[in-house]
């Protein structure tokens, strides 16, 4: 998308251009790195000069570096230019039992990480994360700290600034925002896992450009995280994508926000580990991977709970699927190690009821290391500086 320049309108509105053109170039750059300035003219439309001032400016900025010479047949060799790695994010994935605290560059690649438990006290858990963000910052003498993201298993209301639904943290509605930015005096920015996850799919596979997609994140509970004609849904009050909590059977068992026979207490791995300790098997302690583990060494009852478990994963896709008609449904968690077993069932469930006129999505295991959330947490910075 290009926007013309005014010629003679030097006011409010040219600086608006002014900025948007630089996100453009801003953008090109990271995704098509290394690359010229006569090839980001090109690409962006834009006049060479509009392109060498804007780039001076980030090179000024130690946004963009200058690289290499290029090689051309003849006439003046071309420089290339790339996205200045001593620009870094602290990326923090906060999960139920467990929070990844990371450090990444622009091009989110990461360079360290430390794990630690996920207290139960939420103001034990916010001084252990605020110190951990410290010793990170301290390391990271020489480098530009852009900011901090962090991947939530609970909803954010950036009106508000506030956690406002994470169940199965079982945090209240608190401020994790504030002390965050007093105590480090670090930008912060939250937002949801799944819509985290959006954001790693729009950022950095540059593969598929997509414009209707669903995340569903797979883990203690299920999270959802719609981008809808290219935007991401957020809400009222940030509320937006909590597939997990539509109860699809009121008898069924309590879930962790209260209600009965939610999607999540049918189809999430603690789902799965309910039904392996129902038929018999199973016992304290057991990890959904130590299920997974199982199953593959084959022990049947495993076996048949990850397969149901699969069966209320599909089912309940349905109604993702009748109600936003995505083009892809990306699935993140610990189950697509073991995606041969989940989706077929899964594909089948779904095809049991496409609409007349719909379309079945294409169904994607997001094949991760668990750095999902964690690209997500870059993108969530780094959008503030690049997003168009
Ligand atoms: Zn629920």
């Amino acid at each position: 998308m290009k926007v013309t320049e005014p010629k003679r309108n030097l006011g409010a509105s040219s600086e608006v251009v002014r900025d948007i053109n630089r996100r453009i170039v801003l953008n090109l750059i990271r995704t098509r790195q290394p690359i010229s300035r006569a090839d980001l003219a090109r690409a962006s439309g834009l006049q060479r000069s509009t392109i060498s001032l804007i780039v001076e400016q980030l090179i000024d900025e130690h946004w963009v570096l200058e690289g290499p010479l290029g090689r051309l047949p003849r006439g003046r060799r071309p420089t290339f230019l790339g996205l200045n790695d001593d620009r870094v994010i602290i990326g923090v994935d906060i999960r139920p039992t467990q929070t990844t605290v990371a450090l990444a560059d622009a091009n989110g690649k990461f360079m360290s990480q430390e794990v630690m438990g996920t207290p139960s006290d939420p103001q034990l858990a916010l001084k252990r994360l605020i110190q951990s963000i410290q010793r990170v910052k301290n390391g990271c003498q020489g480098k530009m700290i852009e900011g901090v993201g962090i991947s939530l298993p609970g909803r954010f209301d950036h009106s508000v600034n506030r956690l406002v639904f994470a169940p199965n943290l079982k945090w209240p509605d608190f401020d994790i925002r504030n002390p965050i930015i007093e105590q480090t005096g670090l930008d912060v920015e939250l937002e949801n896992a799944a819509n985290a996850c959006v954001l790693a799919e729009v950022w950095f596979d540059r593969v598929h450009a997509c414009r209707n997609l669903v995340v569903i994140t797979v883990s203690e509970g299920i999270g959802t995280g719609i981008l809808a004609n290219g935007a991401l849904v957020q809400g009222l009050n940030g509320m937006a994508g909590e597939f997990g909590h539509v109860p699809v059977d009121p008898s069924g068992p309590l879930c962790g926000c209260g209600s009965r026979g939610c999607w999540e207490v049918f189809a999430s791995n603690r789902a799965a580990l309910r039904y392996y300790a129902e038929s018999g098997a199973g016992e304290n302690g057991m990890t959904f991977p130590n299920l997974l583990t199982r199953a593959d060494q084959g022990d049947n009852q495993a076996a048949k709970a990850l397969e149901r478990m699969a069966q209320y994963l599909g089912r309940g896709m349905r109604m993702i699927v009748a109600g936003l008609a995505p083009e892809r449904i990306v699935v993140v968690g610990d189950l697509t190690h073991s995606w041969q077993r989940f989706g077929g069932i899964i594909e089948a469930e779904i095809q049991e009821q496409v609409l007349a006129g719909g379309h079945a999505p294409l169904l994607v295991p997001a094949f991760e290391d668990g750095m999902a959330r964690l690209r997500g947490t870059v993108a969530l910075v780094l959008q503030k500086h690049f997003s168009v």
